[in-house]
């Protein structure tokens, strides 16, 4: 059956057609059939070069071998117990020596999940109410940071979806990014906030990349405000380098949620922090947070092998920064628009200079984007379907795979 005829089906049975609303392409979207290394094939034919990367986490392409044998070899002992598994510690261990100023880590099985968990714990921690997000930064679906980016610095949340409780978002204040300033003021009125939750480098819709010594300025007022500071490090960790942008920018958070790359591909989530904060969580302390697929050993087992692969292969981080440099230098920016790159996350945006943070992105053309992206479908390039998704290289993109996207980028923009 081809796409169309499968999304024929799908939307009939399924909202919108998707199990995720990004994926509603129009028309309709492509199906995927298979997928090796940087190359989908969907069920009409095609083949497609991967620049979606599944929005970040296949940092070493599609069933890598090394991933695929851990999986296999997890695959002949069972897939889910219900009890702890060897694997915990093991990944505990490597994650944890992996982030400085990280004590102990929980394992749950989503990027939002993990968020969700943080916060709770942070209230928990400090006995206070508010948190901080940045305008446009995305921590997951769940009710408490589904807040409309965009209103002012210091107003209170607006719910960014129905069924979301103004109440309950009004705990939620925003900051626009790279704005220190803001958040000072912001602090200084309300003595109520727990923490700031912030993607360090915006993926979400970027990259957004911290001006010099953003994050260092945050930490301090932060700091002098007895607000703690959640990296959410679901993109970043592990794309900028082993230890993420906390490493990368020598700035130490309280908390840190990783998911995405530390999964191998499966579904996973991690928060970690400092041992005084993480001993409040359940069972240890007052903090509840539980769950039947967490820590199961199949996603464990594929972070694992992705996790060792990454530190058995260092330089790996300077062959994608080399590779996603060359798309840079081969399709710069022009009248139209900036391309912006951090290590192997990139994107061209409509928009003659690269935005600083969400006002600016909004400001992007979007119906030129659309155009530009069914160009590059057409000529074999899959990016993300949004002009706000961040796009990816992967260990598996060959230099015949840049030369085609940087020929497509310019044929297409
Ligand atoms: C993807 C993402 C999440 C949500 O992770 P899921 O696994 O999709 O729930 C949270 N925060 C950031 C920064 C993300 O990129």
């Amino acid at each position: 059956m081809n796409s169309s005829d499968l999304f024929a089906q799908a939307r009939v049975m399924i909202p919108g057609g998707v199990s995720s609303p990004v994926r509603a392409i129009k028309p309709y979207p492509f199906y995927t059939a298979s997928a090796q290394g940087s190359t989908l094939v969907t069920v009409d034919g095609q083949q497609l070069t991967d620049c979606c990367c599944a929005y970040g986490p296949l940092i070493l392409g599609h069933a890598h071998p090394a991933i695929k044998k851990a999986i296999g070899e997890q695959l002949d002992r069972g897939w889910l117990y219900g009890t702890p598994v060897p694997h915990e510690p093991e990944f505990a261990r490597l994650i944890i020596g992996d982030h400085p100023g990280m004590d102990m880590v929980r394992f749950v099985s989503s990027g939002s999940e993990a968020t969700m968990a943080a916060i709770r714990l942070a209230r928990g921690f400090t006995q206070k109410k508010d948190i901080v997000k940045v305008e446009g930064g995305f921590h997951g679906a769940h009710d408490g940071v589904l807040v409309q980016a965009g209103s002012g610095a210091t107003t209170l949340g607006i719910p960014d979806s129905a069924g979301v409780l103004a109440d309950l978002v009004a705990h939620t204040r925003q900051v626009p990014y790279n704005d220190p300033e803001a958040l000072e003021s912001l602090l200084a009125k309300d003595p109520d906030v727990a923490a700031m939750i912030i993607e360090p480098v915006l993926g979400n819709i970027g990259p957004v990349i911290p001006d010099k010594n953003y994050l260092q300025e945050i930490r301090s007022i932060t700091r002098a405000h007895d607000v703690l500071l959640i990296f959410d490090e679901v993109i970043t960790g592990y794309r900028l380098g082993i230890g993420g942008a906390q490493v990368k920018y020598g700035v130490t958070p309280d908390l840190t949620t990783l998911g995405k790359i530390i999964g191998g591909g499966l579904p996973i989530g991690a928060f970690l922090g400092r041992r005084e904060i993480m001993e409040l969580v359940a069972p240890s302390g007052p903090v509840y947070q539980a769950g039947t697929f967490s820590g199961n050993p199949l996603s464990l087992a594929a972070g694992i092998a992705t996790v060792q692969w990454l530190h058995a292969h260092r330089n790996v981080y300077d062959e994608l920064d080399k590779k996603t440099r060359a798309i840079e230098e081969g399709c710069s920016g022009n009248a139209r628009g900036s391309f912006v790159r951090l290590g192997s996350m990139f994107k061209y945006f409509f928009r003659p200079a690269p935005p600083r943070n969400y006002q600016e992105v909004k400001e992007c053309d979007t119906a030129a984007f659309q155009r530009f992206w069914t160009k590059m479908l057409a000529a074999g390039i899959f990016i993300p379907p949004s002009q706000f998704e961040t796009n990816f290289v992967s260990a598996a993109h060959s230099d015949a795979d840049i030369e085609k996207i940087i020929m497509a980028y310019r044929s297409c923009r």
